[in-house]
């Protein structure tokens, strides 16, 4: 897939503001190309795992029908940790439509890695950036 430059610089800003915790938010285009990210309310507390807020999820699915789009996958941060699905990423992810981008911060540049659901793992996809 493609990621516009405005919604790489999205995420990333996104993951610093929320760190220490976990970020979360919808990703928002059209076929493999991502143009926009969509920020939702992350309703875990913790620092390890997220849950997008359902109300939130609705509402990038309509902001996304209104513009012509879709929303293509969803995106959340790893303040500390590398860029690769967790263990805790893996139970809760059922949806093989849904393209997973991670976000790390544990280096810098912050990495960006793009997951897709097959057979019950994560597999790592090609993500380039606009
Ligand atoms: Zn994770």
């Amino acid at each position: 897939m493609e990621i516009s430059r405005a919604a790489f610089d999205a995420i990333v800003a996104h993951a610093r503001e929320a760190a220490p915790r976990e970020c979360c938010g919808l990703l928002i285009g059209l076929g493999a190309q991502i143009e926009s990210a969509h920020r939702a309310r992350n309703v875990d507390p913790s620092s390890t795992r997220f849950l997008i807020d359902p109300h939130d999820h609705f509402a990038a699915i309509r902001a996304a029908r209104a513009g012509g789009r879709e929303v293509v996958g969803v995106y959340h941060s790893h303040p500390s940790i590398s860029a690769r699905p967790s263990a805790t990423d893996l139970t809760e992810a059922s949806d093989a439509e849904c393209a997973y981008v991670i976000v790390s911060l544990a280096v810098d540049p912050p990495e960006v890695r793009l997951f897709r659901l097959e057979a019950g793992a994560f597999v790592e996809e090609p993500l380039s950036r606009l």
